[in-house]
């Protein structure tokens, strides 16, 4: 049972009031509504404002977590000041665009397109399938194909995948080939923190709304008790690690400009 974030209760709100206040947000489905193509998705103009506002004050940092490539995230909903971990957790890159860490990832390209060929062969028959190559990852989407052809895809790229060495996680209406380390969301929202606190015991805020969310609820409530966890969806009785619920990418707005009221921070088309 998830309790719901807003309005936020006073003991939430003494929780998010440390600096520096670490903020991990989750892109689609979180920022921005699922689109059916994941091309045509976009943060609307109001939140990316609230972002911006909050990536500018020195005690917030803002950092956009996503399966999408970092270079795709930064497209979609990049603002000035803003940290990037794209391909869930596979690039870590900070406001500068320097990386965080330097991928040890050696070999793990080979494989992925050895992968992606295969698996770019098996789906040729499967109208509405769209497959993205994220260089680190694939993701393969099938929000607009036919409830029917689920399960045969989900085969060709488990077989694919295991021919491989990689790994598959299945998230809404996408499956994901990765490289089998023990690399998600969590192990960079953990890595993330750490670094920005740099010693510091500030506050930590992470909101998403998909499975592969879920590794970041479980880490960071584990190492960081304090820390507020937040999964977006409209099922009280959703099964997740997350201690909150936000209804929705309206309620994560609604959200985000109560933070930079919080902190004073002036956002535009707001008193
Ligand atoms: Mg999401």
């Amino acid at each position: 049972m998830t309790r719901a974030l807003l309005p936020v209760a006073a003991d939430v709100s003494a929780r998010l009031a440390g600096t520096p206040l670490v903020s991990m947000l989750d892109v689609d489905g979180t920022l921005a509504p699922i689109a059916p193509r994941p091309d045509d998705a976009a943060v609307p103009p109001e939140t990316k404002r609230l972002l911006a506002a909050l990536a500018t004050h020195p005690d917030v940092t803002i950092a956009f977590v996503s399966g999408r490539a970092a270079a795709d995230v930064e497209r979609l909903a990049g603002v000035r000041g803003a940290w990037i971990v794209g391909n869930h957790g596979f690039e870590i890159l900070r406001p500068d665009g320097t990386p965080l860490t330097e991928a040890s990832l050696g070999t793990a390209r080979d494989a992925i397109a050895a992968a992606l060929r295969e698996i770019t062969d098996a789906v040729a028959s499967m109208p509405g399938v769209l497959i993205e190559d994220k260089h680190w990852t694939v993701s393969v989407h099938f929000r607009l194909a036919s409830p029917t052809v689920a399960p045969a895809l989900r085969e060709a790229v488990r077989r694919a995948a295991d021919r491989h060495g990689l790994r598959v996680m299945e998230g809404k209406k996408v499956l994901e080939i990765r490289p089998d380390q023990d690399v998600n969301k969590g192990t960079a929202a953990l890595q993330l923190t750490r670094e920005v606190f740099a010693g510091r015991q500030g506050s930590v805020l992470y909101v998403g709304d998909d499975a592969t969310d879920e590794d970041a609820f479980t880490s960071l409530r584990a190492a960081m008790p304090m820390a507020v966890t937040a999964r977006v969806t409209h099922d009280e009785a959703a099964r997740t690690a997350a201690e909150f619920a936000l209804d929705d990418t309206n309620a994560v707005a609604e959200f985000l400009g109560w933070l930079a009221a919080e902190r004073s921070i002036p956002t535009l088309g707001r008193p």
